[in-house]
């Protein structure tokens, strides 16, 4: 009975505890790593709080037309707002359409609920407006914002919400509710759970789509060709690359999460790695390199990261990582 979430046990049992006395406020904010669970929370919430035969006082059923609307974000008493994308800006007439729809009373559920999800992203005049609708806000409403940490914040907002911290999951958790809830075999939930490194929304999103376990592999092949290629070729490959802004960014993650195995091992600690089914290639390159070059290629990596968050064409520091790439033949038996 934890409103079928991994984890986050003692926050489900919180705003549980809001519902049953009926002491919710009227905003809180959610924070925590991306896909830690931070919008599945507040879609429970909402559930919770809206649903017309609840199982037990504060236990949405989760299987009426409201919680099913709830669930795919088509509730009329329900509204989303967030950026056009990941990264993106969160704009100011985006609030005042928000503060339109709440200014009306519920059209059939208790409250109307509204979750501004990566608040972080909403610039300067979207916040001060948002403000305005936190210091009076109508009856009936309940906001919902989500945002990496409360710093990113305008203190002024943040101290007009109940802040509930989401930290990344145990892999012991993330594992037993796999099995649990979807029956996912051992060995392949431990596959996920290791790359979820703690966030059950992204083990999900690949126990759900196959496909984006093959496309994991797939760039990792590349950047094992890569280690093999020359300067021309690795060059033409980072143009390609620069240009694909779809994929980009989810390439370099899983690249990033690599390298930091590569560094891990290399520094011999303790700590697991996520990429475990590729242990013998880290362990491979972790002894050619040693720990001193696999930091560095880490710390590249971020730096083209920095740059995609600032809008600078990332062409530049992928040619950086890919001089400093070390030329190295891995075989790739997995
Ligand atoms: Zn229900």
């Amino acid at each position: 009975m934890n409103w079928n979430m991994i984890g986050h046990e003692w926050a489900v049992q919180l705003l549980k505890q809001h519902v049953i006395l009926g002491t919710q406020r009227q905003a809180y904010l959610i924070t925590g790593p991306e896909s830690v669970g931070r919008r599945t929370l507040a879609l429970r919430f909402a559930q919770a709080v809206n649903c017309p035969q609840p199982i037990e006082p504060g236990e949405p059923c989760l299987d009426c037309p409201t919680c099913g609307q709830i669930e795919r974000m088509v509730h009329p008493d329900l509204t989303v707002v967030e950026a056009d994308r990941v990264g993106g800006q969160l704009k100011v007439d985006q609030i005042r359409g928000l503060q339109h729809g709440l200014s009306l009373a519920p059209y059939v559920a208790k409250y109307r609920i509204a979750i501004l999800l990566r608040f972080e992203e909403a610039n300067r005049q979207a916040a001060n407006a948002l403000l305005k609708t936190l210091e009076e806000p109508p009856p009936q409403v309940i906001l919902m914002l989500t945002a990496g940490s409360a710093d990113q914040l305008l203190p002024t907002i943040v101290s007009r919400c109940e802040v509930i911290r989401l930290r990344p999951i145990s892999s012991g958790v993330i594992k037993e509710g796999l099995q649990t809830n979807w029956q996912v075999p051992p060995a392949e939930a431990d596959l996920l759970t290791h790359l979820s490194s703690g966030r059950p929304g992204y083990t999900f999103q690949l126990y759900q789509n196959p496909a984006n376990l093959s496309l994991r592999r797939t760039w990792l092949d590349e950047l094992f060709n890569l280690l093999s290629a020359n300067r021309v070729e690795r060059f033409e490959y980072a143009e390609t690359m620069a240009k694909d802004a779809k994929t980009l960014p989810e390439k370099l993650q899983v690249w990033l999460a690599f390298w930091r195995d590569v560094m891990l091992r290399s520094s011999n600690s303790s700590s697991q790695i996520t990429n475990i089914d590729y242990q013998e290639i880290i362990d491979q390159l972790a002894n050619n390199l040693g720990q001193k070059k696999a930091h560095n290629l880490v710390v590249v990596v971020e730096q083209i990261f920095d740059h995609l968050d600032h809008n600078v064409n990332p062409r530049l520091a992928l040619e950086v990582f890919m001089l400093d790439l070390p030329k190295s033949e891995v075989s790739s038996s997995t």
